[in-house]
């Protein structure tokens, strides 16, 4: 079920343009809008639900998303690594709550994160 004033249900169903770069059985790729590093993708569900944790009572779904993930990263280059990251609650930073992870990569990732 989508969620009407959602930002990212609102790009699952095309209402806003972003720019895909990948599509799976459950789950969709796009570019972030304000870029972190040369290459940053999240990779969200289709089906709405607030983060990971909660995708995590869904395996399947679950998987189909870490699989896209791992592909875009394939596909964007990434062969020297690259960082996911699941930003989950207000204090973990997440400010979209529709779940998501960021595959970022194309520079070196520093830790710890701030
Ligand atoms: P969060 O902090 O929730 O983990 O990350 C949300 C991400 O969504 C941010 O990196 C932000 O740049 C990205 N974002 C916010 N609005 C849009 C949008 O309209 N389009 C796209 N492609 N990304 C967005
Ligand atoms: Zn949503």
């Amino acid at each position: 079920m989508s969620a009407p004033t959602c930002l990212f249900c609102t790009i699952v169903a095309g209402r806003i343009p972003a720019t895909v770069v990948g599509r799976s059985r459950h789950s969709l790729a796009f570019r972030d809008i304000d870029p972190q590093a040369p290459s940053h993708v999240l990779v969200v569900p289709v089906r709405h639900v607030h983060n990971v944790g909660e995708l995590a009572q869904a395996p399947e779904e679950l998987a189909d998303l870490f699989t896209l993930a791992a592909k875009v990263a394939d596909s964007e280059g990434l062969d020297r690594g690259y960082r996911m990251v699941a930003n989950t609650g207000s204090e973990g930073g997440q400010i979209v709550f529709h779940a998501h992870v960021h595959v970022l990569g194309g520079r070196r990732m520093e830790w710890p994160p701030g």
